[in-house]
């Protein structure tokens, strides 16, 4: 194994929500010179198709099919956890529902101690990244490089579970990303003409035509080049061949929230007990790699419906499938146009709180089996739900010396009482909207859990046994400005220079909602702060 060396002013490693995202905003001086490297291949040609997220959530070559550790709290099971392998990463293979989250998420970041992160300032951000043209008030962006579109389908199902939630006190709200999330509405989708609105649609590939940004794919960064608490670049495997890239400025850091504290971990930079352990040089202590890791642990319910259009069960299967599919190419449009979820929900699981506390989404369609992603052959639909803020935190560590084996996740899920009775009323709600008069005409049954499972006992034990990741996982390399961070509020790594992180796992809690439109924020937002202090010569 050879090492062949080069140098750029940036090295930015991966190319995903964020990395994609950095990629675009750093290459836009074409002054600087900006190397962008992604482990997986260039994005797979049926990502642009929404409806790839079912084709790509356990598909190796495209997807880490990480798994967590068994945890005695979920009945140890080995919970799958998704994350995308190419580049726009995790947005290639995501469920494209878009949130920003609430005012209160971003203004709790700031109150942490990180300058500059308050919803006034990144509300800001969250404009310049939309281009969403339904806005009815100022607060949105319609002029940004990230396609934003309302599920358009007409389906009476849609209707009656509105009415439903209406009927309980829960109010409509046409934009839940404008000045208040509460309410139950159709869902803002990262689609645009039918197409997925990746960051490596939107962000990099308008960007690669610029001379000074090169990307290398199939390339895994299998650690930092640290000199006397300085990164100097990053060392790499491509086809087998070791690289050495060193940086004239700096290395940024967007593997991710697994990958990332990994790699911070393989470069001797975190607790120096696990680094002994694997006998890795310290070339940094930092207890808090790797810890404070949050995700949504999302519960799910299937019904049968009693109306065949009210689901489109049918048309995902036998020749209808193949329609479908022939819609989709010829008119981009139909089932395969379509996000993971059609109605969203963010609500109060008591009247006293400020702000919502659950979300849910609601999927005109169900599936005999999450990983399979087959049908139902009866008409059916599903529902899923998570606490917004949980306080339950894991943990993610390597096991290993060895860059090419998976870390050690452990999520801790509903180790804190409050998340436990949150979730429990939160699948209770997501239940009594579906059981409510306007779907009378619509619901047949429950069909899974069922009736047998009732009681909040029953609840929770379904919970732990099926419940899964909300694809969220983050806070790794937690922001702050204390020992329990892992970067400041420029996104440094405390006693490092020439090294940020950028992409979910700086996130001192998880935002309230799903996290792809975070991640490009972070991503939008540490570009600002490296071109500003390129202006002022730092
Ligand atoms: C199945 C699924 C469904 C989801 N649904 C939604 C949704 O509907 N709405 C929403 O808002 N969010 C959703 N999310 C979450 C959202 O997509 C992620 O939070 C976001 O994309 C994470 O961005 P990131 O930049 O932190 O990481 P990623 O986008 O995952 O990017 C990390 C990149 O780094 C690369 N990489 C990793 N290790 C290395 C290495 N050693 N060397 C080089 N490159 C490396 C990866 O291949 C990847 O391309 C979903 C996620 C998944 C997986």
């Amino acid at each position: 194994m050879s090492l062949e060396v080069n140098k750029y002013d940036f090295i930015i490693i991966g190319a995903g929500s964020s990395g994609a995202t950095i990629a675009n905003r750093l290459s836009e001086n074409l002054n600087i010179s900006v190397l962008l490297i992604e482990a997986g291949k260039k994005e797979h040609l049926f990502a642009q198709m929404p409806m790839s997220f079912g084709l790509f959530i356990n598909k190796p070559g495209v997807n880490w099919r990480y798994s967590s550790e068994g945890e005695a709290g979920t009945f140890n099971r080995n919970i799958p956890i998704p994350r995308g392998k190419m580049t726009g990463g995790s947005s290639s293979i995501n469920g494209m529902v878009y949130v920003r989250g609430q005012s209160l998420d971003y203004d709790t970041w700031a109150q942490h101690g990180n300058k500059g992160w308050g919803w006034q300032e990144v509300s800001k951000i969250f404009k310049k990244i939309e281009n969403y043209k339904n806005s009815e008030t100022g607060h949105r962006g319609n002029n940004g490089l990230l396609g934003i579109s309302e599920v358009k389908d007409e389906n009476l199902l849609y209707d009656a579970l509105i009415r439903s939630a209406q009927s309980l006190g829960y109010p409509l709200n046409k934009d839940y990303n404008g000045p208040n999330q509460e309410g139950i509405a159709r869902i803002q989708a990262t689609i645009s003409n039918g197409r997925r609105m990746s960051t490596d649609y939107c962000y990099l590939r308008p960007a690669l035509k610029r001379p000074n940004l090169t990307l290398i794919t199939k390339a895994t960064t299998e650690k930092l080049i640290i000199d006397n608490k300085v990164c100097k670049g990053i060392i790499y495997k491509k086809s087998n061949k070791l690289h050495k890239v060193y940086c004239n400025n700096e290395v940024i850091l967007s593997a991710g929230a697994i990958a990332s504290p990994q790699i911070l971990e393989l470069s001797g930079i975190g607790n120096e007990d696990i680094l002994n352990k694997y006998e890795i040089q310290v070339k940094h202590n930092l207890p808090a790699v790797g810890e404070h890791f949050q995700d949504h642990f999302m519960a799910r319910l299937q019904w049968k419906l009693k109306l065949k259009k009210a689901s489109y069960n049918y048309l995902g299967r036998g020749i209808n499938k193949y329609n479908e599919i022939a819609k989709y190419i010829l008119r981009k449009k139909g089932l395969f146009s379509m996000p993971a979820a059609s109605i969203i929900a963010f609500l109060k699981t008591q009247n006293y709180l400020e702000s919502p506390d659950i979300q849910i989404q609601y999927i005109p369609f169900s599936v005999g089996s999450l990983k399979k992603r087959i049908f139902h052959d009866f008409p059916g639909m599903a529902a899923a739900c998570y606490q917004l803020r949980p306080n339950s935190m894991g943990s993610i560590h390597i096991c290993s010396p060895d860059p090419y084996k998976h870390p050690s996740i452990k999520f801790n899920f509903l180790s804190h009482d409050l998340d436990k009775r949150v979730l429990i009323n939160a699948v209770k709600i997501m239940r009594n909207i579906v059981e409510a008069k306007p779907m009378d005409l619509i619901r047949d049954f429950e069909h899974s859990p069922g009736a047998s499972v009732s009681t909040d006992d029953e609840i929770e034990q379904y919970i732990r046994e099926t419940a899964e990741t909300g694809f969220h996982p983050s806070g790794t390399c937690r922001m702050g400005p204390g020992s329990n961070s892992v970067v400041n509020d420029e996104l440094k790594i405390h006693g490092l220079n020439g090294i940020r992180v950028a992409d979910a796992s700086i996130f001192p809690t998880i935002p309230s909602g799903n996290t792809n439109a975070a991640c490009i924020m972070v991503g939008e937002k540490v570009s600002e702060l490296i071109k500003e202090s390129i202006n002022s010569g730092g």
